[in-house]
């Protein structure tokens, strides 16, 4: 059996990067930038004012109060015509561009209008208040690098750059199949010894999360009928996922069923707990996941695997996987046997760097998942923990 660390290395080596396609800006947040992204354009353009009132030159401004001919009004949105000479000024507004000569601009707050087209001018400010062309960036400089997530100051930044379309990577398109005769979809009512199919929407909403499109499929019943079925929509995947019937009882269907369909088991099984049974593999060459049944253990897998695998493919590094932060545990935990195992806890809020290991760690039951805020990981062999023993925490939020 492979250890979680040499499973995710094998899958991530297997899975490849997706192509690309333009989106404009407004469809941009979240996505994963595929090229290095250059301004179009310098910003500023020109030497501008920052605030309102009259651009002059600081040779005419250095003894004060002194009193300067208005020549021209500047508002943003036009460019001067004339250039200041001495004991010159002109009008002007926040965003226009100063006049040739001009290297100040004095506020209106200090300046007296004296007279038609005069001023004096009663206070300098040590800031120039002139914003330098390019001060922001120059047009063919690099404005975001490939593999930026692009958040609404990314958007704003390219925008200013009058870039209006990037090219990013495509998002994955992931179809989740659910096997099952005992399974029911959210909202129906389930017969009797039915259940309520948890994992889908679950882990269609997990795949959303790491920037991937899910493609719900399922539930289907454990019949290789259905199953064929049901796999025709693989077709349209970039991952393909099932979820259940991957262990070795008599309705396990998955990989004898899909075997005959274009799946290649690539490997079986990892020493974790939950999840042993994980399926990975590729499905007519897409990465293809068998996820167990009892939801934990699906979402683990899922969390842990498909989440990186995904984030691959989309263009960005795999969130880590490794336990960022020790905590120390609340709970004495025993000896840990072969298997890497995944505990549900909850940082404690009255004593801040401890953690609560959740009493029901049952990989079929969903509140403690669910109240979960870490996964506690306890390496393979790892020894007994007594109360306040530093544990590695992998944190879900
Ligand atoms: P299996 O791996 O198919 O043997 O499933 C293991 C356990 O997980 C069984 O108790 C199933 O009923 C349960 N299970 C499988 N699929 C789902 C699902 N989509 N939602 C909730 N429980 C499931
Ligand atoms: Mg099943």
């Amino acid at each position: 059996m492979r250890s979680v660390k040499q499973a995710l290395a094998d899958i991530l080596a297997s899975t490849p990067i997706i192509d690309t396609e333009i989106i404009t800006l407004y469809q941009a947040l979240g996505r994963i930038l595929s090229d290095d992204t250059f301004a179009l354009l310098t910003h500023p353009e020109h030497d501008i004012s920052a605030m309102d009132g009259y651009a002059v030159r600081k040779d005419d401004v250095g003894t004060l109060p002194c009193r300067l001919e208005v020549i021209e009004e500047i508002p943003a949105g036009t460019l001067p015509v004339k250039a200041l000479n001495a004991g010159q000024a002109s009008r002007i507004f926040t965003g226009a561009a100063l006049p040739p000569g001009a290297n100040q601009v004095v506020l209106q707050e200090d300046v007296d209008v004296t007279g038609e087209g005069e001023i004096r001018v009663r206070g300098v400010e040590a800031k120039s208040h002139v914003r330098l062309r390019g001060l922001d960036f120059q047009k063919g400089g690099l404005c975001r690098k490939k593999g930026t997530m692009l958040a609404p100051a990314d958007i704003g930044l390219l925008a200013a750059a009058n870039v209006a379309e990037v090219a990013v990577y495509r998002r994955p398109r992931v179809a989740i199949l659910s096997t099952g005769s005992e399974l029911v979809r959210p909202g129906e009512t389930p017969g009797p010894g039915q259940i309520v199919s948890s994992n889908g929407v679950m882990i269609s909403a997990l795949v959303a999360q790491s920037g991937g499109i899910p493609l719900d499929i399922g539930p289907v019943p454990d019949d290789e009928a259905a199953m064929i079925d049901a796999a025709a929509a693989f077709d349209a995947a970039d991952i393909c996922v099932t979820i259940g019937g991957a262990s070795v009882g008599k309705y396990d269907l998955v990989q004898s069923v899909l075997s005959t369909q274009g799946l290649n088991v690539g490997f079986w099984k990892i020493a974790m707990r939950p999840g042993k049974p994980l399926i990975f593999g590729d499905f007519k060459g897409a990465p293809f996941f068998g996820l167990p049944g009892n939801p934990v253990s699906a979402f683990v897998c899922a969390l842990l695997f498909l989440k990186p695998a995904l984030q691959q493919m989309g263009g960005r590094s795999p969130s880590a996987l490794v336990a960022e932060h020790t905590l120390k545990t609340l709970q004495p935990l025993p000896a840990n046997g072969k298997r890497e195992t995944y505990l549900r806890a909850a940082q404690s809020i009255e004593k801040p760097g401890w953690v609560d290991i959740l009493p029901i760690q049952d990989s079929a039951m969903l509140s403690a998942l669910a109240a979960a805020d870490c996964l506690v990981v306890r390496p393979a062999n790892a020894a007994a923990a007594q109360v306040g023993d530093g544990v590695s925490v992998l944190s879900l939020k």
